[in-house]
């Protein structure tokens, strides 16, 4: 049995079906994001989840037990989210404790426990400061400490990094994903960036307009998207709908490959036989330090995107400029079928 079952939830605001019918089954001490555009329904999943909103149709059940209208003190979830909402007149270790206040856990042992948290994001020496003499990086990590302390058997994170610069952001990334494990608490997090959500999940649930497009590993959602809408929102994407596959590649179903699995030779130069190429211009050649991305010009105005990993200095290697005529050249095996 799956930790969190959720069974066609619906929640419309007015006209608008912001969550149309999802299903999804969270297992226990799995890492999950909801990943999806703005306005895509992630937040008022986690808030359904959470009890802090309440769904118009469907089920929630969290460890067999149905919790769908229950109010959010009585699940068994804890919330983290953006703006960390720590209180801002109580010290670090006062705003960890507090929720073990609420609970009467004596004195001594809410301390005990509260520094155990605080040191689990390696924040011992902060205990005695306020919010406001900390840095981002460390009132996020407070926050997760403040919810980790009540062990809950799920945390639900609402975009916790997004306040974060990148640098922060990637290091938080990874001492998340160890906390979760070391705590084996069950992770259920929402972002729009889908680097962060490859890097950090065991499962990724991909949303588009209230609805799940696809759930699946990162490995899954990155190397057999089921959808258009997933092969273009994960990476990029070159998609030949069926009418160009037909055209170019003489295959009638709609296929994707992504930049990274094409490579550019100079014209009339031979490929394998397991290779297909098509020849283009190059329109534009851009220098982005690790990679060089191309965007060739073929027949029938398809656009290819390349993605050529710069091992070699500038100019040393064979690198095409813009104008040049090229052929585009992949692994038929590494050509992925959209299904839907
Ligand atoms: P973001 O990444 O921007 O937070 P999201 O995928 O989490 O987006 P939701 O916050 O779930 O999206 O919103 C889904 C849709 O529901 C949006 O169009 C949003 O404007 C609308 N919505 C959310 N909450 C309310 C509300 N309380 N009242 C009216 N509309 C709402």
């Amino acid at each position: 049995m799956a930790l969190i079952e959720i069974r066609n939830l619906t929640k419309s605001f007015g006209n608008l079906k912001a969550v149309d019918d999802i299903s999804l089954d969270i297992e226990s001490g799995e890492f999950i994001t909801l990943l999806g555009p703005s306005g895509s329904g992630k937040t008022t999943v986690l808030r359904m989840i959470a009890g802090f909103e309440d769904p118009d149709a469907g089920l929630i059940k969290l460890n067999g037990e149905d919790i769908t209208h229950l109010p959010p003190f009585d699940r068994d979830v804890n919330t983290v989210f953006q703006d960390y909402a720590l209180f801002p007149h109580m010290s670090v270790q006062e705003n960890v404790e507090y929720g073990l206040r609420t609970r009467k856990v004596p004195k001594a042992e809410r301390a005990k426990q509260a520094i155990a948290a605080i040191a689990s994001v390696k924040l011992e020496e902060t205990v005695d400061r306020l919010p406001h003499q900390l840095s981002g990086g460390q009132r996020q990590r407070i926050a997760l400490a403040r919810a980790l302390v009540l062990r809950p058997r799920v945390l639900l994170l609402d975009e916790p990094l997004g306040a974060l610069d990148r640098q922060l952001r990637e290091e938080m990334q990874v001492e998340l994903k160890k906390i979760q494990r070391d705590a084996g608490i069950t992770f259920v997090f929402v972002t729009h960036d889908q680097e962060e959500a490859m890097r950090m999940s065991d499962r990724i649930v991909v949303f588009n307009s209230g609805r799940i497009e696809q759930v699946g590993t990162p490995e899954q959602v990155y190397e057999e998207p089921r959808t258009n809408f997933v092969a273009g929102f994960l990476g990029t994407a070159n998609i030949f709908t069926a009418d160009m596959a037909s055209k170019l590649l003489g295959t009638s179903s709609t296929v994707s490959i992504r930049p990274e699995r094409i490579r550019l030779q100079a014209l009339g130069t031979k490929i394998d036989k397991s290779e297909t190429s098509i020849v283009g211009t190059i329109h534009e050649a851009a220098f982005v330090g690790a990679n060089t991305i191309y965007i060739i010009e073929t027949e029938f105005g398809m656009k290819l995107t390349v993605r050529k990993t710069n091992t070699e200095l500038l100019g040393q290697d064979d690198s095409f400029v813009a104008g040049d005529q090229v052929m585009a050249v992949w692994r038929n095996s590494h050509v992925a079928q959209i299904p839907v």
